[in-house]
């Protein structure tokens, strides 16, 4: 890659793999049937089904982030150390999973400085991402970019320009853009939409990719890559591949959230990676210096960012 705004020779513009490293019952939905305290209960499945993502991207060629949760750092090691031996970015989805605007600054200090000391600690490199559970930076908890700047986060990922019942900023700039906040910046790459009238539309992961047609996620990239020349940045999850995942007994719409579609992310991923070329977050935002074979080596802090305006 060689310009700001990830595009190869040959103009074909590069987008953000990323996956959210977490168990199917960490999940922000299940937080009224399943508490913290019974996680250490509950059968493990994070570690098998992200080496089946891992195998998915060595075939398919895709580097990837990782925004790894502190708990399964913790418990899972050998995991974490395989992902970043594999050539991908390993980053913080945060220790214990909990709704940003549910903490208090000092609350959200401690769950962030303590996953990305346990990732650190694993990979012995730095950890310069973050992405919050289910999105969940929104106007109200603005205060988090500080703690993620004096933290020594270098990027966030964490808003989602959208209307939602959970998380959304709605008027946040839609691609690329630095944070400057009183005691210094970082880069935040939103979650990707399309423009549609005069709203926001989500088109790149989770849900979206589960639920609605893959033809949908296929026409939102192509449009942002072609279109408006920018980079998306995918995101989904190692229980979203994992349709044999116990089932929990919750309501309606989350039951449809949650279990809908997971047969089928496999062949769709496979299909997104025949239609897209993907790398890390940090690569795309120019966070890895280039190592003399033209591939970027592991983050390193203190490289100059540079965001796309
Ligand atoms: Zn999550």
């Amino acid at each position: 890659m060689s310009s700001e705004r990830a595009i190869e020779a040959g103009g074909t513009i590069v987008n953000a793999m990323s996956v959210d490293v977490e168990d199917y019952f960490h999940v922000s939905a299940f937080d009224r049937v399943v508490s913290r305290s019974s996680w250490d209960l509950f059968d493990s499945r994070v570690v098998a089904n992200t080496n089946r993502l891992l195998e998915l991207f060595d075939r398919a060629g895709i580097r990837a982030t990782f925004f790894v949760l502190g708990w399964v750092a913790e418990r899972f090691p050998a995991l974490v150390r395989q992902i970043a031996s594999s050539g991908h970015e390993v980053a913080s989805h945060g220790y214990h999973h909990q709704l940003l605007y549910m903490l208090t600054p000092r609350q959200f200090r401690e769950d962030v400085r303590s996953a990305k000391r346990v990732l650190e600690n694993t990979i012995g490199a730095p950890v310069l991402g973050y992405r919050a559970p289910s999105y969940s930076v929104i106007a109200s908890s603005l205060w988090a970019f500080d703690v993620l700047i004096e933290e020594g986060y270098a990027y966030d990922t964490s808003i989602f320009p959208i209307h939602h019942d959970r998380y959304g900023i709605p008027d946040a700039p839609r691609h690329v853009h630095r944070i400057e906040r009183a005691c210094g910046s970082l880069v935040e790459m939103p979650a990707s939409t399309v423009r549609v009238g005069r709203v926001n539309v989500p088109i790149a992961g989770g849900g979206y990719f589960r639920l609605l047609p893959y033809a949908w996620t296929r026409w939102g990239i192509r449009r942002v890559n072609r279109v408006e020349q920018r980079p998306v940045v995918f995101y989904l999850h190692p229980w979203e591949i994992d349709p044999d995942q116990p089932r929990l007994r919750v309501g309606t719409a989350t039951r449809l959230r949650h279990y809908t579609g997971l047969g089928r992310t496999v062949e769709r991923l496979a299909r997104l990676s025949r239609d897209f070329r993907f790398d890390s977050v940090a690569a795309i935002l120019k966070l890895l210096p280039k190592a003399a074979d033209g591939r970027s080596t592991s983050p390193r802090p203190t490289l100059t960012l540079v965001a796309q305006k």
